[in-house]
């Protein structure tokens, strides 16, 4: 038996003024944005190069085009799909200490060799701030690949059965028979790269489709993960249409699994098609979603406000509130209100905006023209609206980047659009509970949203968190007690929500990695 030490979190880089970290970043900042690198498939180990190019733009300046990417289109996704089945073959025999191996590997060369440069690409084409870089495409995907080797080797590991007289029984847990197909978002590199890379660990191989809002820090982890050692065709890249790979791949009787990060209307969507298909496969296709959130926080009147205000701040607008944990709505009572007011007023003053190779912007631009439009969407409707005020911020331009200013809407009641629909976007709905009671409030907030992601309570007395704990029961998958709700760490705070937030198969767990094994029970007797 191999025990596999536990993994300590990967320390974040601070990239203080003055480090060499910094001069570092600054290189590779520049490196990224002055060379235009063009992206190919991955398929079987083959670069393959369709001609038919998609651009990466820089968020925060978007005629710069730092990459070229190559679609897949209908051979190249059934030649992925033919490569897995053949990688499939060997990858499935090597002993899993071998295949940890490689993953390992590459969580090195990412903490080592290729940190800035990975941190430097998020930055650029995804407009993170250094520190929103490091935690995300270096430290939690670094966590991710160590974390996830260590549970696997305690699903290997374990065998919890008794053995009668004259019977010997064990359990194999033999990785799923057909191929796993990775979904991604745009929003988190490092779950770009665990949704392929968890599946792969426990044997499987896949077909990964990044965001095509995010193909370059996938790009970089693929080469990471070839360089690492991982074989031909286990992860196939096919950055693509979303409808026109849904078409082929979700009617593939190959189809074992799907890893999704995204919208819940995708996820619904392929849920229905593998549904329409179900004859179609081999097996049930496991079906694992990480989707939407109506985030919230709620303050109880006993509450810290100096930490509840930090909290809303950084919980709603670092990374311009696009994280699926965003701090988004928020239940604030009449007695703190003015002390709340006044702190978001103060510490949103100093926030800059701007691109992130200036280290002083904590806020840089949103991902895309789509994402630009539905969020000003939300802030126009509440700028007409006589339900609701935007006590700060509301300012938008897209002249050079899609920038929206940090913004705060005060709603006067409790089912304004905004406080109950998802908006992805550094855009924070706040209403101040006098009318309601304490408890009515948390059912209120309990029955606003069909979500259940994240969220956080904030409260000095005991009794009000328990009465909370209690209230919200199924409203966050992930609850924070006097914190933010952003920012979960792998092997500290599993993350997954249910109810239209996914299937809450905790990200970087063995709940997760169980999801890509198919066990045998084996009995033998004597
Ligand atoms: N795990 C991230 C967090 O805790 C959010 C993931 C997401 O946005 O999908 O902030």
């Amino acid at each position: 038996v191999i025990k596999v030490p536990f993994p300590q979190n990967e320390p974040q880089l601070s990239y203080a003024p003055g480090t060499p970290e910094r001069a570092r970043l600054k290189a590779a900042l520049e490196e990224i944005a002055g060379k235009q690198l063009e992206i190919p498939l991955v398929i079987g180990g083959k670069e393959v190069r369709t001609g038919n190019l998609g651009k990466v733009v820089m968020p925060h300046d978007h005629q710069h085009v730092l990459a070229e990417y190559h679609i897949a289109g209908e051979a190249e996704i059934k030649q992925a799909i033919a490569a897995a089945l053949e990688a499939r073959k060997r990858w499935q025999q090597l002993r899993w200490e071998e295949r940890a191996a490689i993953f390992l590997k590459a969580a090195d060369l990412l903490a080592g060799k290729y940190r800035h440069l990975m941190n430097a690409a998020s930055m650029q084409s995804t407009s993170k701030n250094a520190f929103q870089a490091e935690i995300d495409a270096a430290c939690e995907l670094i966590d991710f690949l160590r974390f996830n080797v260590y549970y696997a080797s305690k699903i290997y590991e374990e065998q919890p059965l008794h053995h009668s007289r004259g019977v010997w029984n064990f359990v194999q847990h033999r990785p799923l028979e057909g191929f796993v197909f990775a979904v991604t978002p745009f929003n988190f590199t490092a779950i770009a790269g665990n949704l392929p890379t968890a599946p792969a660990i426990m044997g499987n191989v896949a077909l990964w489709k990044p965001a095509s809002s995010c193909v370059y820090t996938p790009w970089l982890f693929m080469q990471i993960l070839r360089e690492a050692g991982l074989p031909d065709g286990v992860i196939n890249f096919i950055p693509g249409r979303g409808a026109q790979m849904g078409e082929i791949v979700l009617k593939d009787p190959n189809l074992a699994g799907i890893h999704f990060t995204g919208s819940t209307a995708v996820f619904q969507e392929m849920w229905k098609t593998v549904g329409e298909n179900i004859a179609r496969y081999k097996g049930y296709p496991r079906i694992v979603g990480e989707t939407g959130g109506k985030d919230f926080v709620f303050a109880h009147e006993s509450a810290d406000v100096p930490r509840l205000v930090t909290a809303l701040v950084r919980g709603a607008f670092e990374y311009q509130g696009q994280k699926c944990s965003a701090a988004s709505r928020a239940y604030i009572p009449a007695s703190l209100w003015g002390g709340v007011r006044k702190g978001l007023e103060e510490q949103l003053s100093r926030v800059k905006m701007g691109p992130p190779s200036d280290f002083t912007n904590l806020v840089n631009a949103v991902i895309d023209k789509g994402a630009f439009r539905d969020i000003t969407g939300y802030i126009d409707y509440a700028k007409k609206s006589e339900d609701a005020e935007i006590i700060i911020g509301g300012g938008y331009d897209d002249s050079k980047g899609y920038f929206i200013e940090p913004t705060v809407i005060l709603a006067k009641t409790p089912r304004f659009k905004t406080m109950v629909e998802e908006i992805f976007g550094p855009v924070l709905t706040i209403y101040v509970y006098d009318k309601e009671s304490y408890e009515e409030a948390l059912e209120l907030c309990d029955q606003s949203s069909a979500y259940g992601l994240t969220g956080a309570i904030f409260a000095r007395e005991r009794e009000a968190v328990s009465l909370a704990l209690a209230k919200l029961e199924n409203a966050a998958g992930n609850f924070y007690i006097n914190d933010k709700p952003t920012g979960a760490v792998v092997g500290q705070q599993p993350f997954g929500g249910s109810r239209a937030s996914g299937t809450n198969d905790k990200a970087g767990s063995p709940l997760n990695l169980m999801r890509w094994v198919t066990p045998r029970t084996v009995k033998e007797t004597f």
